[in-house]
């Protein structure tokens, strides 16, 4: 069976058959790669073009036979910044392969931090809450949090993991 390896989580996730996961990784243009994807699937998935501030992506194509999950984002000087964007896409994938039970397996292990992802709708909130996941897991949240301005979801979640540190 394949599993989809997403690296900045440290999950591995056993994929359906009919499931399958890219990392396509650091792009130049989150626009241009999405209208690539597009091309490449024959379809108009990717929408408008993300606001500035986006720094990575998440979509899903289908195709007869198939569910391809992508995941892709910019590249700052930064490290601590692409760490939490790609926590981020790669939560949001981990959302869309229906397996955050991993996430919250792993958060009340190694973080005593109980999120019952089922009681979160927002799922901006819940990609947040991995980033911060991410952070923690590679000690970098100091450092991290010279990253900001952060954007509103962002800050929603870091309070969330405060209120369900246990
Ligand atoms: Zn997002």
């Amino acid at each position: 069976m394949s599993e989809a390896i997403l690296k900045i989580l440290g999950i591995r996730v056993p994929l359906g058959p009919f499931d399958c996961f890219y990392d396509d990784g650091f792009v130049k243009s989150l626009n241009d790669y999405s209208l690539f994807l597009d091309s490449f699937y024959d379809s108009n998935n990717a929408g408008d073009e993300p606001d500035k501030e986006v720094r990575g992506r998440y979509i899903v194509y289908n195709t007869p036979l198939k569910r391809n999950y992508h995941i892709y984002y910019l590249k700052s000087d930064f490290e601590p910044l692409d760490m939490m964007v790609r926590a981020h896409e790669e939560t949001h994938a981990l959302d869309g392969l229906g397996r955050l039970d991993l996430l919250s397996e792993k958060m009340l292990r190694e973080q005593r931090v109980r999120a019952d992802f089922l009681e979160i709708e927002d799922k901006e909130i819940i990609a947040g809450l991995g980033s911060i996941y991410a952070m923690f897991a590679h000690n970098i949240q100091d450092e991290f949090l010279k990253a900001g301005p952060f954007n509103e979801n962002f800050r929603a979640a870091r309070e969330l993991y405060k209120k369900l540190k246990i």
